[in-house]
């Protein structure tokens, strides 16, 4: 618990060491603080624009000891962190915002799900699987197509696979790996949007304006925002992020995607305990940008003002979309934001597009 805002010059700890912490740096700098970056990779996006970085795995004592005593707070980019780090540096003393509890629940889709339906948010019809048997009677109880999923560590669409017929259940179950998993019911979605929400210590709580969310291949391509919903629609969505805030005790900026069924009933698909590739649009789009909001938010400062001032389109540039860097940095009515990141593999985020379309 922080008693008192942190002074301007104040030192940020941040747990990971790519994109969203590297954009988490360059606000927090606006602000006239300073960020210590903790990470795995030499010279990583984040450690490229911050005042010192630890390159070191996640369970190494010595460096989080390091680090711990650089910081006057420590906050994360990546939800993957064990929760273990996380109490280790609150047993140092620490203030970590988001906590361990937050992260133990999102970072498990079954504890996530549960979590959701607990605080009165619908989600998907699923069931935990940790053998091939769970997998059959969850397919007679689910039917298909169902969608199965390691419980832990993925993300853009890795570690999933669709199942059409339960005649698949012992492939599907080879193909993530045997891993604790969970089965989810199709959703039938009309559109994918997300809210991005942040809360501050003193229970203070501002949502940005929703983004539509289209993926390819599992990866988010384009968010759309402010997004042409309802605002039945924006109203639900804005109370299941504050629902999942005050439940989950958090601190920060958080975004949770939701799948809008017809007649525009909302469910949960997933949390994410930082800030969000689909809030990268609020960068050109609000007056206080996600980024800004997070550290606002975890340095005890008023959280901002997350009202929309124009409408974006923000498209994100994966593996060789960046070499197109000199045709996009060309464009009218657009912002270019470059991730620093040596190799353009396949599918990997180099950077992204803020289009201003009114
Ligand atoms: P996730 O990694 O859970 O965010 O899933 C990636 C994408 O797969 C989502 O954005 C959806 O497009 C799709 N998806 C995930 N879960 C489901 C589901 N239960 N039913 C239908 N589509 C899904």
């Amino acid at each position: 618990m922080l008693n008192a805002p942190l002074p301007l010059g104040a030192t940020i700890g941040m747990l990971g060491d790519g994109q969203l912490g590297r954009m988490l740096s360059l606000a927090a700098s606006r602000l006239g603080f300073k960020t210590a970056v903790f990470g795995p990779e030499d010279g990583a996006p984040a450690a490229q624009v911050s005042a010192s970085a630890i390159v070191a795995s996640y369970d190494d004592e010595d460096a989080l000891r390091r680090f711990a005593a650089s910081c006057d707070v420590i906050t994360l980019e990546f939800e993957n962190i064990p929760a273990a780090t996380l109490e280790f540096l609150t047993g140092l003393g620490k203030v970590v915002a988001p906590g361990a509890h937050a992260l133990r629940i999102t970072q498990d889709r079954v504890l996530e799900k549960t979590f959701a339906r607990e605080q009165g948010v619908a989600t998907v019809d699923f069931r935990a699987v940790d053998t091939l048997d769970d997998l059959k009677a969850a397919l007679a109880a689910l039917g298909t197509p169902s969608l199965l999923k390691t419980r832990r560590d993925g993300y853009d669409g890795k570690g999933q696979v669709w199942i059409r017929d339960a005649s698949e259940a012992e492939a599907a179950f080879n193909a993530v790996g045997g891993k604790p998993s969970i089965l989810e019911a199709k959703a039938s979605f009309t559109r994918e949007i997300s809210v991005v929400a942040a809360r501050g210590w003193n229970g203070e709580m501002r949502a940005f304006p929703i983004g539509e969310n289209h993926h390819v291949n599992g990866i988010l391509s384009t968010t759309l925002a402010p997004a042409p919903v309802s605002d039945d629609v924006t109203k639900a969505a804005h109370d299941i992020a504050r629902r999942v805030l005050q439940g989950l005790d958090y601190i920060g900026v958080l975004a949770v995607e939701l799948f809008v069924l017809d007649g525009d009933v909302l469910v949960l698909n997933e949390i994410a305990p930082r800030v969000h590739n689909s809030g990268h649009w609020t960068q050109e789009g609000c007056v206080c940008d996600q980024f800004e909001q997070h550290i606002r938010a975890v340095t005890g400062w008023p959280l901002g003002d997350p009202s929309a001032r124009c409408t974006v389109e923000m498209t994100n540039l994966l593996g060789d979309d960046i070499l197109d860097w000199p045709r996009l940095a060309a464009e009218p009515q657009a912002q270019l934001h470059v991730y620093g990141k040596a190799e353009p593999r396949p599918g990997r985020k180099m950077g992204h597009i803020n289009r201003i379309k009114s």
